[in-house]
């Protein structure tokens, strides 16, 4: 676990499509000083408008999570942020010049990719984290997400469809860079053939395609790679779980737990947790403070 604020050590750039726009757009991430949070710019607009990636810009969660902020949107958000919080960058400024955020292969590993070839910078002060006091739950038709107190960062996602190569999957991580890069960044977001038909009736999913995720019909994948993983499903789940709870700004000590959720219920379960103040507190942990014994958390000197 990181405790001190990092950003990258220089700008990185990428190019690519936008999965429901079809919109062409050029991306640079850049570091950012201390306290800076993830910003985004829209490069192709006057005045170059800035939104600000927490979870009061939300302006829609239909189809992908969208931020926004006095007209001007930013769409398609989650990739890159679930890799700022799974390498644990708190600092940086992406510039974008269309209002969608490139799809790549559907996963993150080429924004993973992008930042870990740049580096991190590790800053002067010490990271906040929302520490877990009580349990915070929502439920609804079988669906919850909930957090719990834990000495580390966990998150667990479970997923259960009718189709024959999901069925129910579950998956766990302690959150690190490695296990983050490693295990979640290459998962693919994935759809059905049926869903898809359904998109491009209404001229959404322009730029989707076999390259840009996982594509279902009734039995089979249509990808001829195949998977990447046979759970790769529920470890894009979890991905996507990451990009909606960054939206936080701030990372949480403790158990995230999502059952058959997605991004309109996370988002549910963001405005719950940060009505419940009285469930968790905001701390800067000391690096060297031992967190295997939750009671004896010391907070840094800032
Ligand atoms: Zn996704």
């Amino acid at each position: 676990m990181n405790y001190r604020q990092r950003t990258i050590s220089k700008q990185v750039s990428c190019c690519g499509v936008g999965v429901h726009s079809g919109n062409n757009v050029n991306l640079t991430i850049k570091p950012a000083h201390v306290n800076h949070g993830i910003k985004f710019v829209r490069t192709d607009l006057p005045g170059r408008p800035k939104v600000n990636a927490l979870y009061s810009s939300v302006v829609d969660t239909s189809l992908a999570t969208v931020i926004g902020s006095e007209g001007v949107i930013v769409s398609t958000i989650e990739h890159l942020m679930a890799c700022f919080s799974g390498l644990s960058i708190d600092n940086a400024l992406v510039e974008l010049d269309s209002y969608e955020l490139p799809i790549l292969d559907g996963s993150a590993s080429y924004f993973t990719k992008l930042i870990m070839d740049s580096g991190f910078e590790d800053q002067t002060n010490p990271r906040c984290f929302f520490v877990i006091r009580k349990p915070i739950e929502i439920k609804q038709d079988g669906r919850s997400v909930g957090v719990y107190p834990s000495s580390s960062c966990q998150i667990t996602c479970t997923i259960d469809f009718e189709h024959p190569l999901i069925k129910t999957q579950s998956f766990s991580i302690d959150l690190s860079d490695k296990e983050f890069s490693e295990n979640i960044s290459d998962a693919r977001t994935f759809g059905f053939l049926k869903d898809y038909e359904t998109l491009k009736r209404y001229d959404l999913a322009r730029g989707a395609s076999l390259e840009t995720g996982v594509v279902m019909d009734n039995n089979d994948i249509l990808n001829k790679e195949g998977l990447r993983y046979d759970d790769e499903f529920v470890r894009h789940k979890l991905l996507d779980c990451m990009g909606d709870f960054a939206l936080l700004g701030m990372p949480i000590l403790g158990h995230i737990v999502a059952h058959k959720s997605g991004h309109a219920f996370n988002h549910a379960f963001l405005k719950e947790f940060l009505d419940r103040k009285d469930s968790w507190e905001t701390l800067p942990l000391n690096s060297t403070e031992k967190t295997h014994q939750f009671g004896s958390l010391e907070t840094a000197s800032l």
